[in-house]
């Protein structure tokens, strides 16, 4: 008998288990939508669709709300929040709206396990436990094995951090080894999720958004051998923000690791670092919602499980060390531009403690920080002094070199701590974990990659679903014309394309190696980018810019300042005083660092930081696409991260920055509920009998034929009931109704 596939999700509603009904959601809700197991009524069904506000908290699948609005949505979505749900299918996706509190009962080992263990999971509660045990069986498809993705994302403090490190404790619980290998897998396990602390303390920082704010992206692959255990991971991270190191906007703060160390150090350590008791660090503003301080002994022994020796500990630390009394050196303006600007007394000493501490010579780190070296041909190097802000930028620029090449030696070893070997796994799964779009009051080049790069998953996730949903269709023989959907190819085209596009005009600003222009760069893309219908420019700002309309909203960005961050320059001799320090750990970092690379001379030869980001975005999306991919969406309920408040203004642009009202209607204009032929028959077969038996020749046609006739007229009956009580043109259009209800 042919059905619709397996996954007949959309009928899913809440089964669960008893423990999961009453413990997890505080109380036993009433569910209109419930339709599996016994005594489900048509009744039940056809008051699914009905959108009853007292109701509201029970439809466990947003594509079930009537009609499906900005509104409806909105209001289904605090109706179960009130009522303490924090996980809501939205079609193909899941939407996960954050508690801000802990709900400790909802991720216990015991709960994962009956998730795992149920034969349909997808008939519990909606839970990202579903969306992990779901990608979990596929990779062990039917047909063949398939890598999976699972793309969690959201604004800053949405929760997607949270969810990815709630997905990767879920397969280290269930796809861990029983047998007599157990200490080696469990050291394994216990291995991959530490690298999450450590990553957590280097990359990440208090903002005003999120007190624990990943300031990288990562996608960490899962990877599995031939019998599901979890065998290793490898992690990539795109985008640090290595400025934070050396700036913070006011009531921000630094990353994590640097409270730690000051606030965990050891009375050896702190003269190790010269560090005194009423020592104060220009880089370490601190601010209210901090909590990460007594986190460094935590820190330290994820950082020994991965195998970071306490040599490597002691120089890492030391470097950090070293970069805090950076921040502390200032300078003073100088008379005349062909004189170096003085240093003022503190800043003699932390200078010096930052030369002993990086362990490079600190008359050569004085002058690297105060003297741009000129080259005239074969000729020695001339000196010229730089002005009093030019050398806070090179002071900067240091802190932030070293800063982002130990982030990255960090990356590496982890990832050589836990990667298994390539002929020990089979397949993986990956979870991604990157920025939410952002638009704030001013944006910058970073929030322009950050949106390209959801401009790029949205992209995937519209092509991937649509096709899925043909397929699927196709597949069962169902008539099906597709819905409007927002193509983002032009801005897309806009930000990335070829022959003229943003980059390649932003790329080609740098590769000319002129005083960047911001009013003339204003010009040139107006020119050449205006009959992109994705540009435009606002009259009432008066700061050159230029607005993008993305596929969740319109952002304007800043155009001063972004040909400097795209160039990213690095003065050569910053890195010539690395690559002869005494310390081995910055040797080992800046060891294969092309100076030329960095040099005005080798101009043509510069990489920008949008041509690397576009390059590492184009692999994440090539790997992406060779998965099976399954979203979630994290929803931020208020601003100011408080327990269990629910402020719609917020979580309507998050609907509208995530596109969940399309999203949903592209489930719902297909066929929301799928039903197994044989399960739609046995529910209500009885309810056509009479016609079916007016219809059916019992001794001629296939089995197959019978039940299409069988289907097709308990479908007619059925329409004709919920047509009665439900005018509204809810059934999806086209199709043979026997797989549509
Ligand atoms: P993002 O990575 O999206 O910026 P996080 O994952 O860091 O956001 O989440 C911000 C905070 O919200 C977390 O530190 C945690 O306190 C809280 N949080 C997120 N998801 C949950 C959850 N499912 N249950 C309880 N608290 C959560
Ligand atoms: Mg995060």
């Amino acid at each position: 008998m042919a059905s619709m596939k397996a996954k007949d999700g959309g009928v899913s509603s809440s089964a669960g288990t008893g423990a999961l009904k009453s413990k997890e959601q505080g109380r036993e809700l009433s569910r209109p939508g419930k339709l599996s197991g016994k005594g489900d009524s048509l009744e039940g069904e056809v008051r699914a669709f009905l959108t009853d506000e007292g109701e509201l908290h029970t439809y466990d699948d947003l594509t079930k709300v009537n009609p499906v609005t900005p509104a409806t949505v909105l209001r289904c979505l605090q109706a179960r929040y009130r009522a303490r749900v924090f996980y809501t299918h939205a079609g193909c996706t899941l939407v996960a709206l954050n508690p801000f509190q802990p709900v400790p009962h909802l991720y216990s080992p015991a709960v994962m396990k009956e998730y795992h263990h149920a034969a349909q999971p997808q008939e519990f509660k909606p839970h990202i436990f579903i969306v992990a045990e779901g990608a979990y069986r596929n990779v062990q498809g039917q047909v063949e094995p398939a890598n999976q993705s699972l793309v969690v994302s959201g604004e800053s403090g949405a929760g997607k951090t949270w969810t990815s490190r709630c997905l990767m404790k879920y397969y280290a619980t269930v796809a861990s080894s029983s047998d007599g290998r157990q200490d080696t897998v469990e050291r394994v396990e216990r291995r991959v999720l530490d690298s999450n602390p450590v990553m957590e303390a280097f990359g990440n920082a208090c903002t005003l958004r999120n007190s624990n704010s990943s300031r990288f992206g990562k996608y960490v692959q899962l990877q599995l051998n031939r019998s599901q255990l979890l065998v290793g991971a490898s992690v990539q991270t795109y985008l640090l923000e290595k400025t934070r190191v050396a700036f913070q906007a006011p009531s921000e703060r630094n990353f994590h690791i640097f409270y730690q160390m000051v606030k965990g150090a050891t009375a050896q350590q702190r003269q190790e670092w010269r560090m005194a008791p009423d020592q104060t660090f220009a880089w370490l503003p601190s601010a209210e919602r901090g909590l990460e301080e007594d986190r460094f002994q935590g820190t330290l022994e994820a950082m020994v499980h991965l195998g970071i020796d306490e040599e490597k500990r002691g120089q890492i630390f030391r470097v950090l060390a070293g970069l805090l009394h950076l921040g502390n050196v200032t300078f003073g303006a100088s008379s005349d531009e062909s004189q170096p600007c003085g240093l003022p007394e503190n800043a003699r000493g932390s200078l010096q403690t930052t030369a002993e501490l990086l362990k490079v010579p600190p008359e050569e780190l004085q002058t690297c920080l105060r003297f741009r070296s000129l080259k005239a041909g074969k000729q020695s190097a001339l000196l010229k002094p730089c002005s009093q802000s030019e050398c806070s930028v090179r002071r900067d620029c240091l802190a932030k070199l070293v800063y982002a090449h130990l982030f990255d030696w960090l990356v590496a070893f982890i990832n050589s701590s836990i990667c298994a070997d390539s002929s020990e796994w089979s397949n993986f799964i990956g979870l991604l974990d990157v920025y939410g779009f952002e638009c704030f009051l001013l944006n910058h080049l970073e929030q322009l990659c950050i949106n390209y790069a959801n401009e790029k998953l949205q992209q995937h996730f519209v092509a991937h679903y649509l096709k899925a949903q043909q397929e699927e269709y196709v597949s069962e023989g169902l008539e099906w014309s597709f819905v409007k959907y927002q193509d983002n190819q032009g801005c897309l085209d806009l930000i990335e394309g070829s022959p003229v596009s943003v980059f390649s005009l932003l790329n080609e600003e740098c590769r000319l190696n002129r005083p960047s222009d911001a009013g003339q760069f204003r010009v040139r893309l107006e020119k050449e980018l205006s009959p992109n219908g994705s540009i435009s420019w606002d009259k009432f700002n008066k700061q050159p810019h230029f607005t993008v309309a993305h596929y969740a909203g319109n952002v304007s960005y800043q155009i001063p300042g972004m040909m400097e961050k795209n160039k990213d320059p690095v003065p050569p001799e910053l890195v010539q005083m690395l690559q002869r320090s005494e310390e081995p750990l910055l040797l080992a970092l800046f060891a294969k660092t092309n100076v030329e690379d960095s040099t005005t001379k080798g101009h043509s030869k510069v990489v920008t930081v949008v041509s690397k980001f576009k390059s590492s975005l184009e692999s994440l999306m090539k790997i992406l696409h060779s998965t099976t991919p399954h979203y979630t969406r994290c929803i931020k309920p208020n601003p100011d991260c408080r327990p269990l408040t629910f402020k719609k203004e917020e979580v309507i642009l998050q609907l509208e920055a995530c596109g969940i009202v399309e999203t949903i209607n592209i489930s719902a204009a297909g066929f929301p509920i799928r039903i197994p032929y044989a399960r739609f028959l046995q529910r209500y077969g009885a309810v056509a009998a009479s016609r079916v038996w007016a219809q059916l020749d019992c001794d001629r046609g296939s089995e197959q034929e019978h039940t299409d006739i069988l289907s097709s007229a308990v479908a007619d009956v059925l329409r004709e009931v919920l047509k009665s009580c439900c005018p509204d043109p809810w059934l999806p259009h086209g199709g043979h109704a026997h797989s549509s209800l």
